[in-house]
């Protein structure tokens, strides 16, 4: 029997449709929520990701701005921006979208937004908090694939759970969320020997390299849950995931898809997270 789809895309807007209600609530109490955007320079990637953001904002009732530089920004102009910004009562997150020119640090960027506005969840505050499971901002990505594993019912305890990829954004963030869930977990890297031996033990995968076929049929457990993070391109030019979908959805139990599966969970928990700022500083308020 084929797998039964995570469908993210459906489960993300019954996520948006939640922030729209809690961000109506808190305007209607004079505190519309607001999410800052800046995008320095021209990668058109980025362009896409941030008009998808700011329309997803709007849609939910959420006061966004939307501020595009000059690749030639200079790093201190940026810094200068983001001090204002963490200073504006109007903004509850502020997102620097990435990659930044090469000669700006991204690091110095991700530590210069204050750790309450920190809705991207990537700086070593939020990490810190990510760690040791105090209230804060998880990373959107890994923080909508534990509400996709969420939805399907499966509780995680008893579970293991292989996470391929350990950036500080996707990889390590999902292992520690996983943790909390009390899976126990195995984190896999380019330096892993034998990937398959690892996946084919795994009640949960989760893919995040950026490599078309990593995870295929063979080197899954029947049965088992495959969230796919990964965004490429086919040879026709078609947008795929790291999981050979076509395979592997034959055994697993529960399968994520690419397009529709973690890509728009991603925006709704950022949608998410800036509600979370905004009812926090409401809360500080009131
Ligand atoms: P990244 O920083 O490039 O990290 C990729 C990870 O994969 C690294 O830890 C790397 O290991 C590991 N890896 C590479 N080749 C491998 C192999 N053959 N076997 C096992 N592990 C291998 O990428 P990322 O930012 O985490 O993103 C991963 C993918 O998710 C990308 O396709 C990205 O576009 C996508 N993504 C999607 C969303 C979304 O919203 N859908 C959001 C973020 C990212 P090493 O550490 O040893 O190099």
């Amino acid at each position: 029997m084929p797998a039964q789809l995570i469908n993210g895309t459906q489960l993300s807007q019954q996520l948006r449709a939640d922030c729209a209600r809690r961000a109506a609530a808190l305007t209607a109490q004079g505190m519309q929520p607001g999410l800052a955007v800046i995008l320095v320079g021209e990668d058109p990637a980025s362009h896409v990701y941030v008009r998808n953001k700011v329309k997803a904002c709007g849609e939910a009732g959420i006061h966004s701005v939307l501020e595009k530089y000059e690749a030639d920004m200079s790093e201190a102009a940026l810094l200068a921006r983001i001090a204002e910004l963490n200073a504006d009562p109007a903004i509850h997150g502020i997102l620097v979208q990435m990659p930044l020119p090469k000669h700006i640090d991204p690091h110095k960027v991700i530590e210069a937004i204050a750790v309450a506005k920190d809705v991207d969840g990537y700086s070593v505050l939020s990490a810190g908090e990510t760690m040791t499971g105090l209230p804060g901002f998880r990373p959107c990505t890994p923080f909508g694939c534990m509400k996709m594993i969420e939805s399907t019912g499966v509780d995680l305890r008893g579970k293991h759970a292989v996470v391929i990829g350990r950036s500080n954004t996707v990889g390590k963030p999902m292992a520690l969320l996983l943790l909390q869930a009390n899976a126990t977990v195995t984190i896999c890297h380019s330096g892993t020997p034998d990937l398959a031996y690892h996946t084919r033990q795994a009640d949960i995968v989760v893919a995040a390299v950026g490599r078309r076929n990593t995870l295929t049929a063979d080197m899954v457990k029947p049965g088992a849950m495959v969230i796919d993070v990964g965004i490429n391109r086919d040879e026709e030019g078609k947008l795929c995931g790291d999981v050979d979908f076509a395979g592997v959805q034959q055994v697993a139990g529960y399968i994520s898809p690419v397009p529709g599966g973690v890509g728009p969970m991603t925006i709704a928990m950022l949608l998410e997270n800036t509600l979370l700022s905004a009812e926090r500083a409401f809360a500080k308020r009131a």
